[in-house]
């Protein structure tokens, strides 16, 4: 009999086999505990890496980037209890894709968490004196998933300043800001939010990264802003570089982007996404513009070609 488990699983095109806690595990089995520390007070971090199709084999993008700012987000928790080496990570990960054999391209998500007090510890908020747990589920993701294009408002929520909380890396608990955010939008008719900083610059969208197109040349909010500094970003900014094309990092007020040529948005999830419109005005023609178009030609020839300019971005999982 199918269990709600299985239906989940299945809709979710979630793998039959997770990774938890050093061991491949079936991926719907409970195995958390309700004190979980993570759960409780937002002290985990995860990573979302995508797998590309080419051919007939299957190719990790930037597994490495992901799992360094996963790292980097363990010291900044002080988790010290999971495998810390990258190379056993992306090998964990290969293994975990092979065993679930997802039919098109798949997305896979590592999560870190505080697990639980040791035994001497009281009960309350810490980061030291509590066990640390690292699992890793996969889902199968579409090979290209073509947005047309979307429609965004600029969200009442700001981001939190960087001294309060750290935003360059995928810290669990920040991403309430980002629910509230994305529903607020979503709520208001929108398909995504973008949120200024506490000085009223764009920061960055929901869960993606800002370009503008300014004169001709591309702009995005530097990486030292309230923003999660994205691997997609960073992969643009390097694929149009190399292309010729003018990229630069400033500070984009929200009338940068009322009257640039173009909007797009990157991310690991959806690539690259046009904004058409924001807060209910137009965006350039209002269409997906040629550099975006560009952007996101570049962006797909590196991730699903070996042939391409960066082979070091690609780790085979079945190499075809
Ligand atoms: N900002 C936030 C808040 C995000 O959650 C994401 C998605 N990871 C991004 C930006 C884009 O980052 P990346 O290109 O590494 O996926």
């Amino acid at each position: 009999m199918e269990t709600q488990n299985d239906i989940t699983r299945s809709a979710m095109g979630l793998g039959e086999w997770a990774y938890d806690r050093g061991e491949f595990v079936s991926a719907t089995a409970p195995r958390l505990t309700l004190s979980t520390q993570g759960l409780h007070y937002g002290t985990g971090a995860f990573e979302g890496i995508r797998a590309h199709r080419r051919g007939d084999g299957l190719f990790l993008f930037r597994a490495r980037d992901h799992y360094e700012r996963m790292l980097r987000a363990c010291r900044i928790l002080r988790i010290t209890g999971v495998p810390d080496e990258v190379d056993d990570l992306i090998g964990i990960t290969v293994e975990l894709l092979r065993r679930n054999g997802h039919q098109g391209g798949a997305y896979v998500r590592p999560l870190v968490h505080k697990l639980a007090l040791m035994p001497h510890m009281p009960p309350g908020v810490s980061l030291v004196g509590v066990s640390d747990a690292l699992s890793i589920t996969s889902f199968g993701f579409p090979t290209s998933r073509t947005v047309p294009g979307i429609r965004c408002m600029i969200s009442s929520w700001r981001r939190p300043p960087r001294d309060a909380f750290p935003a360059q890396v995928k810290l669990t608990g920040g991403y309430v800001n980002c629910a509230l955010a994305s529903d607020e939008a979503r709520a208001a008719g929108f398909d995504d939010a973008i949120l200024l900083d506490q000085a009223g610059n764009v920061a960055e969208a929901s869960t993606a990264n800002v370009f503008a197109v300014l004169d001709g040349r591309i702009a995005t909010p530097p990486d030292t802003g309230d923003l999660l500094p994205g691997i997609t970003r960073d992969t643009l900014m390097t694929l149009c570089r190399e292309a010729g094309m003018d990229v630069l990092e400033r500070p984009l007020s929200p009338a940068d982007l009322f009257t640039a040529d173009e909007v797009f948005l990157s991310s690991t999830g959806k690539g690259v996404v046009s904004v058409l419109s924001l807060s209910g005005r137009g965006i350039g023609s209002g269409t997906v513009g040629p550099v975006a178009t560009r952007a996101a030609a570049l962006y797909d020839t590196a991730k699903s070609s070996t042939d391409g300019a960066h082979p070091e971005w690609l780790t085979p999982v079945t190499p075809g």
